[in-house]
């Protein structure tokens, strides 16, 4: 899927009311603190475009699931705070149960350019999730144009993303979605050659429509992982007590034949005795024996994953290698991770685990994207139109 979206910098912001669709789900203690506060730090460059460029700034994003009902313990009270902190200057928080209520709207009359309002979780509204116009339309009401910079729910068709796109004109993306449509865009459908993906993580039911997608458009596919076993069963090895999904092993088997020398899989495993960091464990190639599970790929594979990425100018990763939140079985995941990190190639980190294992690894940045959406990095990679995106207003 190829986009060709208005940014921010295609409009003229300076004293205007602009809606800026975030993505300020972050985690939350029991205490209410905000525990990683990513992406918020990832909304900034938008904000304070809009900030500098004298637009009125009025913010929303939804924040965890409300199920369509003020939940207190889910406000975005505490993300204005913290914004506040890291802008260096107030935003005024609106509070409201109906989002776009009375509080809302009082505070967005009294905007000056400059300023920056933070609405109330959007999912407090029983319409955001159902992309019921009758929200879609107040939201609207507040701003003359729309600014959509949440590309983790970018695959998700809601008021305040695909249906106030419709409503304001023009919709255009911020920072954060410009660079993941550039870096994901470009990856996969015009990338410098050769284009390895790396493929991992547990299941291959969950990857299957990623590995349909990507195989037509790479040069080497690298399988490691839980999924990989499913693809020992079907080249006639034996799994032990691994993760198989036996329902698979003849899609496996086609994947198999379809990819020819595209496909590079472990050469050896690193098995144990049961699902635990200080399991015996030993490495072995081939066959897994009865009892025994592999947890991780081998040194033998790390090194010819390495000498196939070496050669890489562009490499996509979604899904860990091995069990990477135990130590004993992460080093395959932390290995790869430094192999891409000392690459002269772009370098994305697709969503979800892989992410998590990277920054574990502290390697996040020395690549050279690591996404932000996991579900809708996901669904780029399958190839599948992300509603969000495809709503936005074209250059
Ligand atoms: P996914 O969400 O499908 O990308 O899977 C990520 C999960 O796969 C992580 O929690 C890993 O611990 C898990 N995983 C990776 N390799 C293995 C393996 N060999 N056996 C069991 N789980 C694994």
């Amino acid at each position: 899927m190829t986009y060709n979206k208005m940014t921010v910098e295609d409009i003229d912001v300076k004293g205007k009311k602009v809606l800026v669709r975030c993505d300020f789900n972050v985690p939350l203690d029991a205490e209410g603190n905000i525990t990683d506060e990513n992406r918020i730090v990832g909304a900034l460059p938008t904000i304070n475009y809009l900030i500098e460029n004298g637009a009125r700034v009025i913010l929303c994003s939804h924040m965890g699931k409300p199920k369509g009902e003020p939940k207190p313990e889910l406000s975005l009270a505490p993300v204005a705070k913290r914004l506040s902190e890291k802008l260096g200057k107030e935003v005024v928080f609106a509070a409201d149960d109906n989002v776009v209520g009375e509080n809302a709207k009082a505070a967005v009359a009294a905007m000056k350019d400059g300023d920056v309002v933070l609405l109330e979780n959007t999912r407090y509204r029983k319409e955001e999730t159902k992309n019921v116009d009758e929200f879609s339309k107040e939201l609207a009401s507040l701003a003359d144009v729309f600014v959509n910079d949440a590309f983790g729910t970018a695959h998700r068709a809601h008021c305040s993303n695909v249906g106030v796109s419709a409503l304001l004109k023009p919709a255009v993306a911020g920072y954060l979605i410009e660079k993941e449509i550039k870096f994901l865009g470009s990856a996969v459908n015009d990338p410098v050659r050769p284009l390895v993906a790396v493929l991992g993580g547990s299941k291959v039911s969950s990857k299957i429509s990623v590995i349909e997608n990507l195989l037509d458009k790479v040069d080497k596919l690298i399988i490691g992982g839980g999924m990989a076993y499913t693809f020992f069963a079907a080249q006639g090895k034996t799994t032990g007590t691994s993760l198989l999904e036996a329902d698979f092993v003849d899609y496996a088997k086609k994947m198999i034949e379809k990819a020819g020398d595209k496909l590079v899989l472990p050469v050896d495993t690193v098995i144990a005795k049961e699902f635990a960091n200080d399991a015996e464990s030993q490495v072995v190639e081939g066959n897994i024996p009865d009892g025994w599970m592999g947890l991780d790929i081998g040194p033998k594979s790390i090194e010819l994953f390495s000498d196939v990425l070496k050669s890489a100018k562009t490499v996509v990763w979604n899904g860990p290698m091995g069990v990477f939140e135990m130590p004993n079985f992460a080093k395959g995941t932390n290995k790869i991770a430094q192999v891409l990190a000392d690459l002269d190639a772009t370098t994305i980190i697709g969503g979800g685990d892989s992410v998590a294992a990277v920054n574990q690894a502290g390697l996040g940045e020395k690549m050279s994207h690591v996404s932000t959406g996991g579900g809708a990095s996901m669904e780029f990679l399958e190839g599948k139109e992300l509603p969000g995106i495809a709503a936005l207003t074209d250059k």
